[in-house]
């Protein structure tokens, strides 16, 4: 059965580097943005140029019609998918909860929650043995923030990947005997735009002391965790939340 792996977020950052890394490993690569066409452009070209396929789309992982319309479209291109990585995700503008206005919660929860949630579900009518599928597995990036809670940067943030942890083990549960297996990476510290994206572009520098291991992880390091977890190699592992955080 060919490999096809739908990435949200794929174009940039963490999701960048697992495109790139999930086609190297033989899987046709949906790389799903929401607006930055050129970096999608980008990914599906490198990819392209090293024999593989992808292909670009755009879509709002928080709107039910675009999932929709993502996991359709990219089914026509590449193939049933086979593989699910809910990368897609925000910060909001680091500061205090006191700080920050409710639309950015919303949106945090709508894009980080939501997205997951309805990609998952997507994932799972078209996966399930139940539905007549032929399996797979969704593995959705979480973050350290889950249990650290980030106190002063963006605490809504963390509660929202609280969220993607639990659903990981729920979803796990229902649909692992239907064969498709659900885990979670949990990066920490991980050197991409997010930063920048929050209002703070020397995030890392300013953390990266409080890591164990004593720096931020590169997005392959987080890549190559959350294509293990799609591998046979992982193959018993369901329910799993692989922290992926140098120790923190
Ligand atoms: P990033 O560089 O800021 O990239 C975020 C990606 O998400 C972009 O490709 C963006 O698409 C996409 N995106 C945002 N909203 C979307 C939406 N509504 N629909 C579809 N795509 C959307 O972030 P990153 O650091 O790689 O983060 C990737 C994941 O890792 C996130 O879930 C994040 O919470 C998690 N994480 C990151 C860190 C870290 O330190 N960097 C640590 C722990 C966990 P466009 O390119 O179109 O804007």
């Amino acid at each position: 059965m060919s490999k096809v792996a739908i990435v949200t977020g794929g174009a940039r950052g963490i999701g960048a580097a697992i495109s790139k890394l999930a086609a190297a490993r033989g899987y046709a690569v949906c790389v799903n943005y929401q607006s930055n066409a050129s970096a999608a452009e980008e990914v599906v070209g490198e990819i392209t140029a090293q024999g593989g396929r992808a292909i670009g789309i755009q879509a709002d992982v928080s709107k039910a019609d675009d999932v929709s319309r993502l996991f359709t479209e990219s089914a026509r291109a590449l193939g049933e998918v086979t593989a699910l990585v809910n990368n897609a995700g925000i910060t909001g503008r680091i500061s205090r909860l006191d700080e920050t206005d409710p639309e950015t919660m919303q949106q945090t929860i709508d894009i980080n929650v939501m997205g997951v949630m309805l990609c998952s579900r997507e994932a799972v009518l078209r996966m399930s043995g139940k539905h007549g599928g032929a399996g797979g597995g969704i593995v959705s990036i979480s973050s350290g923030a889950a249990t650290l809670g980030s106190p002063g940067e963006f605490v809504w943030y963390a509660a929202s990947k609280g969220a993607v942890d639990s659903f990981t083990l729920g979803l796990s549960k229902e649909v692992t005997g239907e064969g498709i297996r659900v885990n979670a990476v949990s990066p920490g510290l991980t050197e991409t735009e997010l930063h920048a994206s929050g209002g703070e572009p020397g995030r890392v520098a300013r953390l990266e002391s409080v890591v164990p291991i004593g720096r931020a992880a590169t997005p392959d390091e987080v890549a190559q965790a959350a294509l293990w977890l799609l591998s046979e190699e992982a193959s018993y592992v369901s329910g799993a939340i692989l922290r992926c955080a140098g120790g923190r």
